[in-house]
């Protein structure tokens, strides 16, 4: 049995996640559509500490970087 992993769904919608915000103590994956601008135009795998928020931007592999 796989367990795929790195398939995370936003937590608004379904779409695959982009990146972690951390807005204050409050924790949200989040799609393209629902991230912050900032948590967009970063770079994958590239993090931000933002005074009470906190940013990380997922790596760039498109599968999860699982092969076979
Ligand atoms: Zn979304």
């Amino acid at each position: 049995m796989d367990t795929p992993t790195h398939n995370q769904r936003c937590d608004f919608c379904a779409k695959k996640t982009i990146g972690m915000q951390i807005l204050g103590c409050v924790a949200q994956e989040v799609c393209e559509d629902h991230a912050e601008k900032m948590l967009v135009e970063m770079k994958p795998g590239e993090r931000k500490d933002w005074g009470e928020c906190y940013f990380i931007r997922y790596g760039g592999e498109p599968n999860g970087g699982e092969t076979k």
